[in-house]
């Protein structure tokens, strides 16, 4: 996809009606469902109770909201499957979190802190916000020499204050 069209279904996803009642729980719903969909072209709501931590029934409940918006498709058995509006928005979601990943990966941020604050960011950022810091990844990572700049910075800065 270029960047345009990504470009042009974010704010596709940002602006749509219903993005009022997304929550940040059911993005990471969608978000673990179209994980499973790439893989296996569906999803199960036994396994996700497992991936999300959570209980079956809370589960349910949440996919059913997400059916209502119609991004999926909720069969007998807990069989899950996304509608053509439910892979585009799961796509969506799915990169946003990998760039933020990424991005705060490059700057040096590790676990235990990685992922939890890529879960913390990623559900209430601007999509102003996250074309700038798509940009200044893309920028950072075409320049390396700056990169190695910011990490001498860094390490500088630490020395100094002993930490970090
Ligand atoms: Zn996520």
């Amino acid at each position: 996809m270029t960047d345009d069209r990504e470009f042009y279904t974010f704010r596709g996803y940002l602006m749509m009606q219903d993005r009022q009642q997304m929550t940040p729980s059911m993005e990471d719903y969608l978000e673990m469902i179209y994980r499973s969909h790439l893989q296996e072209g569906y999803a199960r709501t036994s396994q996700l109770a497992a991936q999300l931590n959570v209980q079956a029934s809370s589960v349910t409940k949440t996919v059913q909201k997400l059916a209502r918006l119609g991004l999926l498709n909720y069969e007998k058995y807990g069989l899950i499957q996304l509608t053509e509006k439910g892979k585009r928005i799961g796509s969506f979601l799915l990169k946003r979190h990998i760039l933020i990943e990424n991005f705060l990966k490059l700057i040096g941020v590790k676990e235990p802190y990685l992922l939890r604050d890529t879960e913390m960011i990623e559900h209430h950022l601007s999509l102003n916000a996250f074309h700038k810091i798509k940009l200044l990844y893309k920028f950072l990572q075409a320049n390396p020499a700056v990169m190695e700049q910011f990490n001498r910075y860094k390490l500088e800065r630490n020395k100094l204050r002993r930490g970090d």
